[in-house]
């Protein structure tokens, strides 16, 4: 299941004779794509906004193929957000817990409680990346910033929006510094000053354009092309095959004995795989004829 809404996109910006660099995301055909799929409470469809948002940004620290994941997990109602990228612009997610008695609960540490946030950058062919940090921030963009400043040591700035509609997100980040230092101090207060004007309602009103126009329009900045983002599911007849054969074939075969055959449902775009007790037998046994 693919949308390709020209207006679900990443844009990358840079302020000319600086060294500070820049995103912009909007999701809104994506985001209604990856909730169609799910039975989420409002408050956890817009952490869950948030959470698309923010890998929509960061996606492009993954500098070839490959995937790149968010994922908070905690002790509270929800204990697991998951929001992944891969190919630069797909994207899928997942929100667990218990989501029957939530009431009124909502907000990042209310609904996830003591929770950490992993970051993991897998390239594709190399070795995977994971950085973990404590998710204690008032809220997910404070915890990015975090992150940044922890593992990847650029200062960074992160604002992230969502309501029922559309998740936005816009990040500024210092790059190690090819200029002189005091001038780049000066330029990253500046910069940062204006970036914290930013409002959640203007980001989630206004174009691109608009809100750099809003806060930047007496810098030098360049917009590059936007590059559409879109929910995309990578699940597929061989993965799910695969996961059958992890769990064993003792206990797949009681399975499509009990139930006469298998339905695996992708707990990510609700895609269903059927196999048949034939199926299964020829997955455990290629070489054997079917056994009826
Ligand atoms: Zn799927």
């Amino acid at each position: 299941m693919t949308n390709n809404n020209p207006q679900d996109s990443l844009q990358r910006f840079l302020f000319d004779d600086t060294d500070i660099r820049g995103e912009i995301t909007t999701l809104s055909a994506t985001y209604q794509d990856l909730l169609a799929n799910q039975q989420y409470p409002p408050q956890v469809a817009l952490l869950f906004g948030e959470f698309i948002a923010a890998v929509s940004l960061i996606s492009t620290m993954l500098k070839d193929t490959g995937m790149i994941t968010i994922q908070a997990r905690g002790d509270g109602p929800v204990t697991t957000v998951m929001a992944e990228c891969s190919q630069g612009n797909k994207l899928r997610g997942i929100v667990r817990g218990d989501f029957d008695n939530l009431g009124n609960i909502s907000g990042l540490h209310e609904l996830l409680g003591t929770a950490t946030l992993a970051i993991t950058i897998e390239p594709e062919g190399k070795e995977r990346y994971q950085g973990v940090v404590a998710l204690d921030g008032e809220n997910l963009s404070q915890c990015l910033e975090y992150y940044f400043h922890q593992s990847e040591q650029l200062p960074t700035k992160i604002k992230l929006a969502s309501n029922a509609d559309s998740a936005s997100g816009m990040l500024i980040q210092q790059l190690p510094s090819s200029i002189d230092a005091e001038k780049s101090a000066d330029d990253w207060q500046t910069l940062s000053v204006l970036f914290e004007t930013l409002s959640s309602v203007e980001q989630l009103e206004l174009s691109h354009n608009d809100q750099l126009y809003r806060l930047f329009h007496e810098q030098q900045l360049r917009l590059f092309e936007p590059q559409p983002m879109a929910f995309s599911c990578s699940c597929s007849r061989q993965r799910t095959e695969s996961a059958l054969i992890s769990i064993g074939r003792d206990e797949v075969v009681e399975m499509s004995v009990e139930q006469g055959l298998i339905m695996i449902t992708c707990e990510f775009c609700s895609q269903q795989y059927r196999f048949t007790s034939r199926d299964i037998s020829e997955l455990f046994d290629p070489e054997q004829p079917p056994l009826h």
